[in-house]
């Protein structure tokens, strides 16, 4: 990445806001990339490949896993940033990192972990992945955490609510919780990679859905978008069907979405560049140089798809929704990894000698078990709910995924 081809609005690494505790500047990288690295070599990064994205990891072999997903959302993000002239090291460790706070059994542990904290300080597993670079990672002599730049943090914490960030103000007021008080968006590249892990999610979703046997093909034909693609590869391979039709189809959809992504919010970029300086005051006019990040932080988002793909792409997560995350197959699934989740947390508060020393050892005991059980992996979570219950709630339970 050629950092003075960036554009403008772009994060540019040299003009990082920095790291919580400044550190001397690295010989042959910049800090983004160092960013990057310091999350791929983490235990949480590692710990994705057996955590649940919406399949139980022992499902099957071929279903993504939060590790898989990640990077389909890093290379997507990362496609897109290089289009645009963004920071592509910087999109591709905010995507590397933003599910490291995810729970085990997916949404099901997060929902979970939701009630059980509701008494204490609550759970959010956007906070839990800032968490989790900030303070849970022990891989340094003289601090907890990685400590990531801001732009990297910003990006990590997508969504938080105003209680939360309020209480992040606390110890930094400056921190990337102020724009969850403030107003503001992240930067751009931050933007891109929430937009990235939607087209990701949609699409693999479909794939591992079907591939599941949970959905069909023929069924997704009532998504305007699949049959649309459905029908272009068609006319170009009259005889393509099964996997190969499916994963042409949803290769089109990616390829055609990402374009437009790139499309679509270079021309936002633009008119809001234009919208900024036709608001400019005269007195204000030798004031901010150029439209750069910190005037992209205070528009309106402008990473966006247009507006009828937009709404193709809803249809398809509204069909993925009704037909997929709540089918009765996946939401017996993840009522057990609810359970699972649940009755760990109880055990532990009530023992917490059964956790590893560091958490046993902490005074704040709920959310020392929040984290603990956060960072699991599904089948950890499963040894250590059969080893404090005697109970082995999936043994019988398990799906049977399609043939692969
Ligand atoms: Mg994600």
């Amino acid at each position: 990445m050629n950092l003075d081809a960036l554009a403008p609005w772009a994060c540019d690494p040299r003009q990082s806001r920095g790291r919580r505790r400044p550190e001397p500047a690295a010989d042959s990288r910049n800090e983004h990339q160092r960013d990057r690295d310091r999350i791929v070599h983490s235990t949480a990064f590692r710990r994705l490949v057996y955590k649940t994205q919406v399949f139980i990891n022992h499902e099957g072999d071929l279903f993504r896993t939060r590790l898989t997903h990640s990077l389909e959302v890093a290379q997507l993000g990362r496609s897109v940033a290089r289009v645009l002239r963004l920071n592509e090291d910087l999109v591709e460790a905010i995507a590397l990192a933003h599910d490291l706070g995810h729970t085990p059994f997916g949404h099901a542990g997060q929902d979970a972990l939701q009630v059980c904290m509701a008494d204490h300080g609550g759970f959010e597993h956007n906070l839990q992945s800032l968490r989790v670079v900030d303070s849970l990672e022990i891989r340094y002599a003289n601090f907890d955490g990685l400590n990531l730049t801001f732009e990297t943090r910003e990006g990590i914490l997508k969504h938080c609510s105003r209680a939360h960030a309020v209480r992040l103000l606390e110890t930094e007021p400056d921190g990337p919780a102020a724009r969850f008080v403030q107003g503001g968006q992240p930067g751009l590249e931050a933007q891109l990679v929430n937009l990235a892990d939607e087209l990701a999610y949609n699409s693999h979703d479909v794939d591992d859905g079907v591939r599941s046997g949970l959905i069909t093909l023929d069924q997704l034909l009532e998504v305007p978008l699949i049959a649309h693609w459905h029908a272009q590869v068609l006319a170009d391979h009259p005889g393509v069907a099964g996997r190969r039709l499916l994963h042409e189809v949803l290769r089109r959809m990616l390829s055609a979405q990402v374009h437009d992504l790139c499309q679509a919010t270079q021309a936002a970029v633009l008119a809001a560049q234009a919208g900024w300086r036709a608001n400019r005051l005269p007195e204000n006019a030798l004031g901010a140089p150029c439209f750069d990040v910190d005037e992209v932080r205070q528009q309106a988002p402008v990473a966006t798809l247009s507006a009828g793909l937009r709404e193709q792409t809803t249809a398809l997560k509204r069909f993925l929704f009704r037909e997929l995350y709540r089918h009765p197959q996946v939401a017996r699934m993840t009522a057990l990894g609810r359970s699972v989740v649940a009755d760990l947390f109880a055990a532990y508060l009530d023992r917490p000698a059964e956790m590893s020393p560091d958490f046993a050892a902490s005074p704040e005991r709920p959310r020392a078990v929040a984290d603990y059980i956060a960072g699991m992996t599904d089948r950890f979570a499963l040894r250590e709910h059969e080893r404090l219950t005697g109970r082995r709630l999936f043994a019988e339970a398990a799906l049977q995924p399609g043939t692969h």
